[in-house]
């Protein structure tokens, strides 16, 4: 089951009294149980097609469908709605809360989705124990390592069980052997998210922005965005 899809995307800017069509009929389609990186110069247009896709930023034409959902039809209250149900982002930077717990983290995007605090707090330590931070639960962000904080960064994206879990370099602030790590966390939940508590029961798919191609070549498949448009390689 297709968890993204998008076809004939295309966006534009104004720079300087210039137009500047960044994406040109971008497509592409990311499955349940699936990783697949976007690879690209900088500049290509990586961080504005995952905005688009994560319904952060409108295109200017084209289709955008998330969960078999169709993003063009809605309006902004609608994309924000299915934005929460659908979707988790991790960024290059965790941008955990620095006043709360690892754990507190995790509960509070739920809440705000409306999940009372017993069982969120159960899917927090859930989910921390999945990404091996059981022990750590009740520490700050600022007493964990880097790897660790971008797990609990992780762990939060999953939180409200997305479908699509969208990811802008997210061990790009890492040092070499934690980025693996980190990286294969992230592949073995997007793989295992058939069964295990990572997910719904179905699964979810993640699209990876990724300046390293050792990784890249790692994950199930890797598209390259080149003139506004994506290649798969
Ligand atoms: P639009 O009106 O096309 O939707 P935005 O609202 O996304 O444009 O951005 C508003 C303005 O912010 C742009 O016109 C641009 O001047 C500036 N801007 C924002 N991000 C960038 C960027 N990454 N590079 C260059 N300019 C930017
Ligand atoms: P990447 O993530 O691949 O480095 P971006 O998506 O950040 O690329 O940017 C692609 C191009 O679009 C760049 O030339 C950038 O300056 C331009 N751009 C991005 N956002 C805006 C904006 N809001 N307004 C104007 N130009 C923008």
């Amino acid at each position: 089951e297709t968890v993204l899809e998008l076809s004939g995307v295309i966006r534009r800017f104004q720079q300087a009294g210039n137009v500047l069509e960044v994406l040109r009929g971008a497509a592409c389609a990311v499955r349940r149980g699936e990783i697949v990186a976007l690879v690209g110069p900088s500049g290509a247009g990586k961080s504005t097609l995952l905005h688009i896709a994560g319904l952060l930023e409108h295109a200017d034409g084209g289709v955008i469908r998330i969960a078999g959902r169709d993003a063009a039809t809605l309006d902004d209250a609608g994309r924000t709605a299915l934005r929460r149900e659908t979707i988790g982002f991790v960024y290059q930077f965790h941008h955990l809360l620095p006043e709360f717990s690892a754990e507190e983290n995790i509960v509070l995007p739920q809440m705000i989705a409306g999940v009372p605090k017993a069982a969120a707090r159960e899917r927090a330590k859930e989910l921390l124990s999945l990404v091996g931070l059981a022990a750590r639960a009740s520490h700050r962000p600022a007493r964990l390592s880097g790897g660790e904080q971008q797990r609990v960064a992780i762990a939060r994206a999953l939180a409200n069980r997305p479908s699509l879990l969208i990811a802008d370099e997210p061990t790009g602030n890492l040092d070499h052997h934690t980025a693996d790590d980190v990286f294969a966390l992230l592949t073995d939940l997007v793989r295992g998210s058939g069964t295990g508590p990572g997910g719904r029961k179905d699964g979810f798919g993640a699209l990876v922005a990724t300046h390293n191609l050792d990784l890249a070549a790692r994950m199930d498949r890797v598209i390259e965005l080149r003139d506004g448009v994506l290649v798969e390689t």
